[in-house]
């Protein structure tokens, strides 16, 4: 019961954030430019490669989390590219190709692509694939990063930054501070009791209830030296509750 509605809430507040480097190997620019433009709408972050030696050495320098990788390239073809990639490593790859026999080649042998895409393609479908196959080879490691108006917290990672015009500025905190912030934003419209707070963020600890004040306190002047105000208003009576003050 109490897991579902914090889903929703998730899904409601918490806009989904998947900072995933894609590599788009593809030779034709106007492809390229609308794979671009879906997969960077959807939050991922892309470079591309014209040419099969280019995706290597870009892949060799950046490490992209994954790669959408076109059969028909010029120097090195999609299949020469995908050897070298399974020699140097486990790199998700996304074939595409519109040429019939590449198909049957992809669905026929076990080349190590983790999926392939055929053109034309509709390219949401492409960005769902890319997601599907990240989240298998991942696990779940995508869903534990949320964003909160400015706020983006990876809770696998214990880590939060500060997300503002387009700049990335880590919000340096201590374990129980973060507890206590990852707890009330998952939960952004409620009021906690300092008790409340103390049992979910704390609950090995001696602290006595005004602890959380100082926590609290802590947490707004870190905030506030980012230019952030307004985050965890008292609740007169109560306690405090998180709130985006956008
Ligand atoms: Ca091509």
């Amino acid at each position: 019961m109490r897991r579902q509605s914090r889903k929703r809430n998730e899904i409601k507040w918490g806009a989904k954030v998947d900072n995933s480097l894609v590599l788009i190997v593809e030779d034709e620019p106007a492809i390229a430019q609308i794979l671009e433009g879906y997969l960077t709408r959807d939050g991922f972050r892309t470079v591309r490669a014209g040419d099969g030696e280019t995706a290597l050495q870009h892949h060799a320098l950046l490490k992209p989390d994954i790669v959408l990788l076109d059969v028909r390239l010029p120097k090195l073809d999609g299949f020469g590219v995908l050897g070298r990639l399974r020699q140097a490593g486990s790199t998700p790859v996304i074939m595409v190709t519109a040429v019939a026999d590449d198909i049957d080649r992809l669905s026929g042998l076990r080349l190590g692509a983790d999926d392939y895409v055929v053109k034309p393609f509709n390219p949401q479908e492409v960005v769902a694939r890319v997601r599907a196959v990240l989240r298998r080879t991942q696990g779940d490691r995508a869903e534990t990063i949320r964003r909160f108006g400015v706020i983006e917290v990876d809770f696998g990672s214990y880590s939060v930054v500060v997300v503002k015009d387009g700049r990335r500025i880590p919000l340096l905190l201590t374990l129980s501070e973060f507890r206590i912030l990852a707890y009330m934003i998952r939960h952004p419209t409620q009021a906690f009791s300092r008790a409340d707070i103390l049992d979910a963020c704390l609950p090995e600890s001696e602290a006595l209830t005004r602890t959380v004040d100082t926590h609290i306190s802590n947490l707004r002047r870190k905030l506030e030296d980012m230019g952030q105000n307004g985050f965890f208003p008292a609740v007169r009576g109560i306690g405090y509750r998180f709130s985006d003050p956008r």
